[in-house]
């Protein structure tokens, strides 16, 4: 090693340890004061976004999840996903349910990040990584992640994945589209839904749209619409024929997440903010290596013919 490397070495993780410093202040302050924690939380404006799913109309084709990988520019675009994780932000899970008769039938059931309207991942990111947006979408900074994890912990639903094999660690989840609905258009898995099991607007709409017709469809759905209070509420809503935990969704509370948040942080401060202090120590000093890896080959390659090394 050069010397400039190791005087780069020492400075980097030293300053990096002092930025691992500031995130443990920053995570102690919001231990000592809870209200903190909800600084980003999105009251739901009017005019907030939201997805309406019908599973008595899903078939199960897929188009969604598909569209979904496409759009996120997301690797092997045509293999249908199994679960949510970084190469896949939204799948298509088939449910065996026993009818009223005793037959067996296939229930399908979209998943992605709920968007909440108060999102744990949010109260729980010490970074502001993660922040609701009024329009609905729940969006994700991966320059200002420090990869420590906390919404995976933090989230009820289970949605972040972690890149696992990149040192620099981000997350990734489903942002409602937001790029899309800032240009305009509707949600990809929306665009892509060939039988009206996905609706995209207004979510206080959709939620008197999802309500009107459980009213007029007497049996065809159960009186409820996943969403609408669950941990304060989230943007994706469903319509379904059979009770939910029959589906597998979680039973929580109306509570909004930044509670649970908040009690991940409380329950395990001295290792969290450890972890966050390394952790942001090991973020800085592989961004700066990279940094400095990436000047030696800009200075390498602007070497001449015969010119001495
Ligand atoms: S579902 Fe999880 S990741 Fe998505 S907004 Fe809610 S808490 Fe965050
Ligand atoms: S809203 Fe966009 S990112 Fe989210 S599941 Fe649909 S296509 Fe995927
Ligand atoms: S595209 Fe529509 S019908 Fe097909 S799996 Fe997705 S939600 Fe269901």
């Amino acid at each position: 090693m050069t010397t400039t490397q190791s005087e780069l070495s020492r400075r980097d993780l030293i300053k990096g340890m002092g930025c691992g410093v500031a995130a443990l202040m920053l995570s102690s302050a919001m231990v000592a004061h809870p209200e903190l924690a909800h600084a980003s939380d999105g009251e739901e404006s009017d005019s907030a976004w939201g997805i309406l799913i019908d599973l008595t109309r899903c078939t199960g084709c897929q188009s969604c999840a598909l569209a979904c990988k496409e759009t996120n520019d997301r690797p092997n675009p045509n293999q249908t996903p199994i679960g949510l994780d970084t190469d896949a932000y939204s799948f298509v899970e088939e449910k065996q349910i026993e009818n009223s008769v005793g037959q067996t039938e296939s229930v399908y059931v979209k998943h992605q990040c709920m968007n909440c309207l108060h999102p744990a991942c949010v109260s729980a990111c010490t970074v502001g990584a993660l922040r609701k947006t009024p329009e609905g979408p729940v969006v994700y900074d991966a320059d200002k992640c420090i990869g420590c994890r906390y919404c995976q912990y933090a989230c009820p639903f289970g949605v972040p994945a972690y890149e696992w094999e990149n040192p620099l660690g981000l997350i990734h989840k489903c942002q409602m589209c937001a790029d899309r609905l800032a240009e305009g258009e509707s949600p990809a898995c929306v665009a892509a839904c060939p039988n009206g099991a996905l609706r995209f607007g207004n979510r206080k709409q959709l939620l008197a749209q999802a309500h009107a017709q459980i009213t007029s469809n007497p049996g065809r759905y159960v009186d409820k619409v996943y969403g609408e209070y669950e941990v304060g509420g989230t943007s994706v809503l469903y319509l379904s024929p059979v009770p939910f935990s029959f589906l597998g969704f979680p039973e929580l509370g109306d509570e909004p997440n930044p509670r649970y948040a908040e009690a991940v942080m409380k329950q395990t401060p001295a290792i969290a903010l450890t972890v966050a202090s390394v952790v942001t120590a090991l973020h800085l000093f592989m961004q700066r290596r990279q940094q400095v890896n990436g000047e030696a080959t800009v200075h390498i390659t602007s070497q001449k013919p015969g010119d001495e090394l």
